[in-house]
């Protein structure tokens, strides 16, 4: 397909929101596949025990299999865990097992308890465009090991009562981990999940969002889509399972306004330029 520019040095963004059921893994796999779609090398880093993000990518994650468990609480090498994603090139997943329910509780007893996560990334010498990392819904020693390790949080979202209840924690956190171990984190993007558009709730909660977030909130918001939910029954990305849907056209777009921010295009400037 149409190629997506590639940034100079990995990027690495944090899917963050401790609410559950937003649209953190649906986002993380579906950015990814995008990006890899158009071109990108992208790790995504599976930080949620119930290993949703390993399901929805086809990725084998019983108990035995490697996993990120291994690299945090066991500091094996992040090459060691690593597998590439069947049916898209240049997209690899490192999976979760139901090992790292435990490993909250344990990270707390070890060295470098919050940058374990940030070393393995050191460590890893495949060149990568991006790494995309799906948290649990949680803000425990699992998600401050993604803040640690990343540059850009992103934050899904879903457009429902309360949906910004909760987010001053979150930013909060960000802010802490900024302060003191992470200087070049910054909350980069905002997505609108399971947007739709008909309802005027939805859209309350969109001009809500916007002005309080500003330029980081996404043009391009993601309906409500069947084809979305269906994808991980079948271990594949909507990119994949139904490329020309609605669900996938809206990822590709705001994988696209990932892309272009990452190099410092203006979308909107982009846009009016060509056009569209
Ligand atoms: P989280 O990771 O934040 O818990 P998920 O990405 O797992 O959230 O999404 C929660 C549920 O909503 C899943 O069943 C997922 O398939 C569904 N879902 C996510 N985004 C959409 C969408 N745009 N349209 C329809 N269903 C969606
Ligand atoms: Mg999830």
């Amino acid at each position: 397909g149409e190629g997506l520019p590639r940034p100079e040095q990995t990027r690495i963004i944090v899917v963050a929101n401790q609410k559950g059921g937003v649209g953190k893994t649906t986002t993380t796999v579906n950015i990814a596949a995008s990006l890899a779609l158009h071109g990108s090398r992208v790790l995504v880093i599976d930080l949620d025990p119930q290993g949703n993000a390993s399901t929805a990518l086809g990725i084998d994650h019983h108990a035995e299999v490697p996993s990120i468990y291994d690299v945090l609480v066991d500091s094996k090498p992040l090459s060691e865990v690593v597998q590439p994603v069947v049916d898209v090139e240049g997209l690899f997943c490192a999976p979760a097992t139901i090992d790292l329910a435990g490993a909250e509780i344990e990270l707390v007893s070890l060295v470098a308890r919050e940058s374990r996560l940030q070393r393995a990334i050191q460590a890893y010498e495949q060149p990568l465009d991006y790494i995309l990392i799906d948290c649990p819904p949680s803000l425990g020693l699992l998600t401050v090991n993604a803040l640690v390790a990343g540059q850009e949080v992103l934050i899904p979202i879903q457009c429902e009562y309360y949906a910004l209840e909760g987010l001053g924690q979150l930013l909060r956190n960000v802010d802490l981990v900024r302060g003191h171990l992470n200087p070049t984190l910054h909350v980069s993007t905002i997505l609108l999940t399971m947007y739709d558009g008909r309802t005027r709730l939805a859209s309350q909660v969109a001009e809500e969002v916007r002005n309080h977030f500003g330029d980081e909130v996404l043009r391009t918001s993601i309906p409500r889509s069947v084809r979305i939910s269906e994808a991980p029954s079948y271990g594949q990305t909507v990119l994949t399972y139904d490329p020309g849907s609605s669900g996938a056209l809206s990822y590709f777009e705001a994988a696209r306004e990932i892309a272009l921010k990452g190099v410092g295009v203006s979308y909107d400037a982009l846009h009016a330029h060509i056009g569209a």
